[in-house]
């Protein structure tokens, strides 16, 4: 059954969302088993590189590097890429680059624009604002397409689409485009094929993300699979670019290491079928590149987060997360879903709207592991929890703070902890008796049993055992 939801972004709580199928065990079961096989699928490739971990430092190295260095690439690159024609636009938020894109549609008399995956324009919810001013945004990417036929959100930043079965895809397709149902795979991107190409051929501006922005030669780089990022950028006469500050790496000398770690990381292949780089508008078309910044800059603020602006968003540490591999994409909240997202989000929109995020990770570490830029994901999210417990929020309830503060004080002294530990028996013994438990405790039992009592201290095991 397809699960409509508000494409509105949700605010990043955890759980609060939730992905369609992931409340019958078979749906976890198939999200999480997709997960787990694309990571096995990457890893395979990963392993016949030799120098694998070589590339990573690398990849790690220039990307940290540029971040440190934004100020002067950004603006080499915006010199650079102004001189063949291209117009440079910068926003400081998510607001301001939609009136941006706005303003260029009006200007060109846009009715209909077609985009290929950008999850910038996700962050900037940019759809919805076109469609304030009476402008049709049709999503190509197969999976982007398919989410926004069911208006739904992406469940991956890679396969947007992966909570739809074929028959799911079929079943959409015959209610919101008319055409014999179908689950055959090939049938159904024929079907996709067709439709798309009208919009294609009609829409008055294109709109692609940006995978990388070279400094020194001013261009900038797109990759995809399916030939719809090809497209959009061309078959208009506008062509817009959408790309956060973070994009930018120092030289084009860097692209090849970044574009072999980036398709095996992602999707096991060896190359993705097709890369673009694109230097300049071909003659009578614009190109436009809106450079933006929507809080990344709080990321560049905390040392401890900034080497999550080095992501590639290839999506491997999503597949090899236990966490989302369990909850699925629209648990986190927002545009980042997984392991990045718990990082990205709260310094993205703030850590008070982003509730629970950063404590949304078992800190197996599986996901720094084999992230392709050793983005240090694990010790990111360790932080993050760190000014979580500690900065003041109106948002965070009194009993939790009241906990906190109690927590703290009966670590603080042996005694104390002795004597709250007495205290946590006596208490676990007297509840299982109580019918109705207050407060927090209450929701925490509605669906649970109270643990039990564990046999003696290890400080009593401890003595005696010596
Ligand atoms: S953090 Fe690393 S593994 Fe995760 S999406 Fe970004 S580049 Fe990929």
């Amino acid at each position: 059954m397809l699960v409509k939801m508000n494409t509105h972004l949700q605010g990043a709580e955890f759980l609060k969302a939730k992905t369609p199928g992931l409340a019958e065990p078979a749906g976890s079961k198939a999200l999480g088993e997709s997960a787990e096989r694309s990571a096995k699928n990457n890893q395979a490739v990963v392993d016949q590189i030799r120098d694998w971990q070589e590339w990573r430092e690398a990849a790690h190295r220039v990307k940290r590097h540029a971040v440190a260095n934004l100020d002067k690439l950004l603006v080499e690159f915006e010199r650079n890429i102004s001189a063949r024609g291209v117009t440079v636009l910068w926003a400081k938020d998510a607001e301001e680059a939609n009136r941006l894109v706005i303003g260029i549609a009006k200007e060109h008399n846009v009715k209909s624009v077609v985009k290929s995956k950008t999850m910038v324009s996700e962050e900037m919810e940019l759809n919805h604002a076109l469609a304030d001013e009476g402008i049709r945004a049709i999503e190509t990417d197969l999976g982007e397409y398919l989410v926004q036929l069911a208006g739904q959100r992406p469940t991956h930043i890679v396969t947007p689409a992966m909570h739809l079965s074929a028959e799911d895809c079929g079943k959409l397709f015959a209610e919101k485009l008319g055409e014999p149902f179908t689950a055959e795979h090939r049938a159904l991107t024929d079907i996709a094929r067709r439709h798309l190409r009208e919009e294609y051929l009609q829409a008055g501006m294109g709109i692609s993300g940006v995978n990388f922005a070279l400094a020194d030669t001013g261009a900038i780089a797109v990759v995809e699979n399916e030939g719809n990022a090809g497209l959009s950028t061309s078959a208009p006469p506008v062509h817009v670019a959408l790309m956060g500050i973070e994009k930018v790496i120092p030289s084009i000398d860097y692209l090849p290491v970044f574009w072999n770690l980036l398709g095996r990381a992602a999707t096991g292949q060896k190359l993705t079928t097709y890369t673009h780089l694109i230097h300049g508008p071909t003659p009578g078309r614009k190109l436009y590149v809106i450079i933006l910044d929507n809080g990344r800059t709080n990321l560049i603020a905390d040392p401890h987060t900034r080497n999550a602006l080095g992501c590639i968003r290839c999506g491997a540490c999503l597949n090899n997360c236990p966490v989302y591999r369990r909850v699925g994409g629209w648990a986190y909240g927002w545009v980042y879903p997984g392991p990045i997202g718990a990082i990205i989000t709260p310094m993205l929109v703030g850590l008070d709207p982003a509730g629970k995020l950063p404590f949304a990770s078992s800190l197996c570490g599986a996901c720094a592991e084999v992230c392709p830029v050793k983005v240090d994901i694990a010790h990111e999210l360790v932080h993050l929890r760190h000014r979580a417990v500690n900065e003041p929020s109106p948002a965070r309830s009194i009993w939790e703070r009241l906990m906190w503060k109690g927590w703290a004080f009966a670590m603080a002294g042996p005694v104390r902890y002795r004597l709250t530990m007495l205290g946590v028996r006596i208490g676990v013994r007297v509840a299982k008796f109580l019918p109705w438990h207050p407060l927090q405790l209450g929701a925490w039992t509605r669906g649970r049993e109270l643990p039990k009592v564990p046999g003696p201290a290890f400080r009593q095991l401890w003595k005696e055992k010596r």
